[in-house]
């Protein structure tokens, strides 16, 4: 079977550059940014997807934002970001495993496309 590609970054079996870590936690550069500022952080745990979240996994979404405002604060978006999760095929998940994108640096539009 082959590892989910988010636990191997998150185990730091690959050349990923961390951002952040800690014990629960990692946050790296989205491959194929969509934004000048566009991250992801990612529970270092399996979970599927915010779908999959139990309450008491729930805990960790504190810390998350937590994360994302400062990250995004360090590299100077103060005029605010976008969180996004995407949960399923139509949702847009291509990682099946749970992760925030943290995007800013460009004005994001609303509805999403
Ligand atoms: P999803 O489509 O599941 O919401 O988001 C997955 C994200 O992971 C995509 O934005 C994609 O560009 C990013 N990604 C996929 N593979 C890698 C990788 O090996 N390294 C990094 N840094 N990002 C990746
Ligand atoms: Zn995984």
């Amino acid at each position: 079977m082959q590892e989910c590609l988010f636990c191997s970054i998150a185990k730091g079996q690959t050349d990923t550059i961390f951002l952040y870590e800690d014990d629960e936690l990692v946050a790296f550069r989205d491959i194929s940014p969509q934004a000048p500022f566009h991250i992801l952080i990612v529970p270092k745990a399996h979970m599927q997807s915010a779908a999959t979240l139990t309450e008491d996994e729930g805990s960790i979404l504190g810390r998350v934002f937590n994360l994302a405002a400062r990250l995004a604060a360090q590299d100077g978006y103060t005029n605010g970001y976008r969180i996004v999760t995407n949960v399923g095929e139509e949702g847009g998940q291509t990682v099946p495993h749970l992760h925030f994108h943290v995007l800013a640096g460009r004005n994001l539009g609303w509805p999403p496309g």
